[in-house]
């Protein structure tokens, strides 16, 4: 039997999933993420992979890694907010020496989309999207369960695109800041977190978004006027994914993907930013949602040593 490891490295918790030949989970542990000090991550990892290979008396050939955050491709250094320990480490080269095995680095959000890709929402769709609206805003794409991350391993960024300035008029929006550097970020606004700061740019108090849909359904006036401005960017920024990407579906995931009114709204708010006749694609939630992520990471070993796509797509394995 050939097995792949997954883990899905996340702010408090690192979960590690072993699947077999036919992408099913076989074995599943989590360990606490030791966040600040980079020493006792490499620890953490490495206990954990050692444990399972004893556990299930044969080592993973493979294994995949969804890092939080992105990497400088340049340089092999992570840039991470949930765990601040990987931000300058060349975390990969640091994990492929210590596993000394084949290692396949994807990002959180990528490995989410691989996983609904296969067997879950986006099953059987030539293509799909997977748009994460929690804290932060992003994705990753795929075409035939293949995952597309890129030259830069940024495919699916779309959260740092920069809202334009006729919409940021329209609502009278001024450019927020983005911790990326950047400014005028799409996730600024339309993020889970997003929702909550234009709601108190409004006037509004409170600091969470589910409180904000909420006070929108009981009828409180600048609720629902966050929420009618949150709607028509996000619509934009996703006709904008639409129209450069064009996938046959879209799968929300982070906290916002369980607000069902999205499902019902969002299609008549991409509309009118696509050419005429342009459809929109359905949208879905997550059948795996975040629990999907250490799955994907999997899932992504599996591909990349089964079609050696890291000689291709340089830099997707550990540098
Ligand atoms: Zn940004």
């Amino acid at each position: 039997m050939q097995l792949c490891y997954g883990l899905d490295i996340g702010g408090t918790k690192i979960e590690l999933v072993a699947c077999d030949e036919t992408l099913a989970v076989c074995h599943r542990r989590r360990v606490d993420t030791p966040t600040q000090d980079y020493a006792a991550f490499v620890q953490a990892v490495a206990a954990l992979v050692e444990a399972v290979d004893v556990e299930l008396g044969i080592a993973a050939h493979a294994i995949g890694i969804g890092l939080p955050g992105v990497v400088d491709r340049a340089s092999g250094c992570q840039l991470s907010a949930n765990v601040p320990a990987l931000t300058g480490q060349r975390v990969g080269h640091d994990l492929q020496q210590r596993l000394q095995r084949p290692l396949h680095i994807g990002n959180d959000l990528q490995c989410f989309a691989l996983s609904e890709a296969h067997g879950g929402a986006a099953e059987g769709y030539p293509s799909m999207f997977g748009v994460i609206l929690g804290t932060g805003a992003g994705g990753g794409y795929c075409v035939e369960g293949r995952l597309i991350s890129g030259a830069n391993g940024i495919a699916g960024e779309w959260g740092h695109w920069t809202v334009p300035a006729t919409l940021l008029a329209k609502h009278s929006l001024p450019i927020f800041d983005c911790a990326c550097g950047l400014r005028g970020c799409v996730e600024r606004y339309v993020s889970g977190s997003g929702l909550a700061f234009l709601h108190r740019h409004l006037g509004g108090e409170v600091s969470d978004a589910a409180t904000v849909i909420a006070l929108a359904q009981r009828g409180d006036d600048v609720a629902s006027r966050a929420l009618v401005i949150h709607r028509d960017l996000l619509g934009h920024a996703l006709a904008s994914v639409v129209m450069a990407l064009d996938p046959h579906v879209i799968v929300l995931g982070g906290g916002l993907s369980k607000c069902e009114a999205l499902y019902r709204e969002l299609p008549a708010a991409i509309a009118p930013y696509l050419f005429r006749g342009v459809r929109v694609p359905p949208l879905l939630p997550p059948k795996f949602g975040d629990a999907g992520g250490a799955r994907g990471a999997a899932l992504l070993a599996r591909q990349r040593s089964l079609y050696r796509l890291h000689s291709r797509e340089g830099g997707d394995t550990a540098p």
